[in-house]
């Protein structure tokens, strides 16, 4: 069965671009006969507030789209998360990492390494820490990585089918090269998390049965990651349906600060259900 989801993370307002993410895949379930699955992506103890999960249901609800309870709430799925980074861990394809940011930033800005290169989470890391020990019990309070050169070595063809975005519709094939060089040893377990958006996510959409992720073009690049996590734990890829970003007058990205923007301002100010759907062309 056709079934999607909106996961907004509660720490800050909905704002236009959400609003169209969640009635574009609400859409899209209703017209498919499928479902449309919301989750709470609480994982950030530190920027997550209840006050902004009440938010998000009362303009959800505003808006008129409805969900089955009970929401899958991250902040509850420690224990799958842990089970796969022991998994992981076990298998000798993490290991710990103590860099800061300045830390990477220094490593990669040195004269010998040319122009520090950006991938889907920021500066490609360097691999300062991969000598690390990967030896006895996972190591807790510690950000451990993937080894992404020993995750990828024998796994075959990576691809995902992307059903929305112009550029790239269709079958979308992943460079073993391009996730060594231009993705790296990204982060699956925070220190302050005990995970990662990347892993969580990926659990998450095979637990809720997830067929199909719409999602911002944003996120993009951050999908060759979830494919590798996705085959690495046994679990089955979606279809993807990256859309366009909703942005502002000016042509910028609409961010969670723009608090103009937000939906509970359009309510504040009279705007109906309808006149945001007209606002983010649905
Ligand atoms: N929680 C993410 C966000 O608010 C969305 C994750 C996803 O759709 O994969 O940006
Ligand atoms: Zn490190």
């Amino acid at each position: 069965m056709f079934t999607t989801r909106f996961a907004p993370s509660p720490t800050g307002p909905l704002h236009l671009g959400h609003a169209y993410s969640a009635m574009l895949a609400h859409d899209m379930a209703q017209a498919a006969g499928g479902a449309f699955l919301l989750r709470i992506e609480d994982i950030d103890r530190s920027r997550a507030r209840p006050a902004w999960e009440a938010q998000i249901y009362d303009d959800l609800h505003w808006l008129g789209l409805t969900w089955p309870l009970p929401v899958l709430r991250q902040s509850d799925r420690h224990a799958a998360y842990d089970a796969a980074l022991d998994d992981l861990w076990a298998r000798g394809l993490l290991y710990p990492c103590t860099c800061t940011r300045q830390d990477i930033a220094a490593a990669t800005s040195a004269p010998q390494e040319g122009a520090p290169l950006l991938g889907p989470d920021g500066l490609v890391y360097p691999g300062t820490c991969r000598d690390a020990s990967r030896s006895g019990a996972r190591p807790a309070d510690v950000a451990l990585r993937l080894d992404m050169r020993k995750a990828i070595n024998g796994i075959g063809n990576l691809w995902f089918d992307e059903a929305a975005l112009p550029a790239h519709r269709g079958r979308v094939r992943i460079s073993a090269g391009d996730l060594v060089s231009k993705v790296g040893d990204v982060v699956l377990a925070r220190r302050d998390m005990g995970t990662s958006y990347h892993l969580s996510v990926v659990l998450d959409d095979a637990a809720q049965g997830v067929s199909d992720v719409v999602r911002g073009a944003d996120l993009f690049e951050a999908t060759q990651i979830h494919i590798v996590l996705q085959r690495l734990l046994g679990l089955p890829t979606p279809a993807y349906h990256h859309h366009r970003l909703i942005r502002d007058a000016a042509g910028k990205r609409l961010a969670k600060r723009d608090d103009a923007r937000a939906i509970a301002t359009f309510r504040a100010e009279g705007a109906s259900p309808a006149q945001i759907r007209a606002m983010v062309g649905l």
